[in-house]
This record gives structure tokens, sequence and C-alpha cells, in this order.
């Protein structure tokens, strides 16, 4: 499974890491990154993916 941000996309509510701080987190920029060692298996992708208001979020079997 892969899981991609597209910061260009992202709008920096935190939605993502609120839900999912195993995978998910924010940078100095304000936007959202996936951990280098993200706990791919911690939380539901799709759910948090769907529930991004940015739909910046991308999930790869
Ligand atoms: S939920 Fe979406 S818009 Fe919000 S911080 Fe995460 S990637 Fe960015």
């Amino acid at each position: 499974m892969k899981v991609k941000v597209d910061r260009e996309l992202c709008i920096g509510c935190g939605l993502c890491e609120e839900s999912c701080p195993e995978v998910f987190a924010l940078d100095d920029e304000g936007k959202a990154y996936v951990l280098p060692d993200a706990d791919l298996e911690a939380c539901d992708l799709e759910e948090v993916a769907n529930s991004c208001p940015a739909e910046a979020i991308t999930v790869e079997d």
C-alpha cells in the first residue's frame, strides 16, 4: 500500500495528522506529509483520505 499527499492541494487543516499521527504530520509550511517511518497499518487510510477536505490524500494498493 502507498499513500501520498499532494502538497499543492493540501490546505493544512491538520485532520489527517489528528486522525492518524502514525502516518501523517504537518511540516514547517503547515502542509501534511507522510512520515518516512509511517505505520500504514495503524489506521484506515481510505477513511482518512475520504475525510480530507482538499482531497489531497491518495491511497493505492
Ligand atoms: S486532511 Fe488533507 S488538507 Fe488537511 S492537512 Fe491532511 S492532507 Fe492537508
